[in-house]
């Protein structure tokens, strides 16, 4: 049920979405990790106390608050933890047209799982623990969608 008033109540609404562009720093780790992704390589840090390997890289390990000093390059596979299909179209956040699929992905080595899109999949063969592989654009710009998609390792 609608909160709008209806249209023959005499108002008129317009729908619209507004577009705030806007930047941040991104700071001494982000920086070196999208530099790297850039030249298609994906590295994580480890702490050295637990000795957890954090992808996207931390700074400091959340449970032993210790300084992640050590940088580790992780290989381009992983295995998929869990995913979604999308099927609906919301153009103003949506990265591109339904429907597509995404999920979490825990490279090998990692600790930790990234999301991201998948590609070269058929959806009804998706499924939990299936072997992915990151594919790279060709002209990578230092930014997380310099990985295009994962795909399933064949
Ligand atoms: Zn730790």
């Amino acid at each position: 049920m609608s909160e709008l008033p209806e249209k023959d109540e005499g108002i008129y609404v317009h729908r619209s979405g507004i577009k705030v562009p806007y930047q941040w720093h991104a700071g001494e780790y982000a920086t070196r990790f999208y530099t790297e992704l850039k030249d298609k390589r994906i590295w994580g840090t480890k702490c050295p106390d637990c000795g957890k390997l954090f992808i996207p890289p931390k700074k400091s390990c959340p449970e032993c608050f210790k300084q992640c000093y050590e940088w580790v390059e992780l290989g381009d596979t992983g295995t998929l933890l869990t995913y979604t299909i999308v099927r609906y179209s919301e153009p103003l956040i949506q990265p591109r047209e339904p429907p597509y699929a995404y999920g979490i992905i825990k490279l090998d080595g990692a600790d930790t799982g990234v999301v991201h899109l998948l590609g070269e999949i058929d959806f009804d063969k998706i499924k939990v623990g299936m072997r992915v592989k990151a594919v790279f654009n060709e002209n990578p710009e230092g930014n997380f969608l310099d990985i295009k998609y994962f795909k399933p390792v064949r």
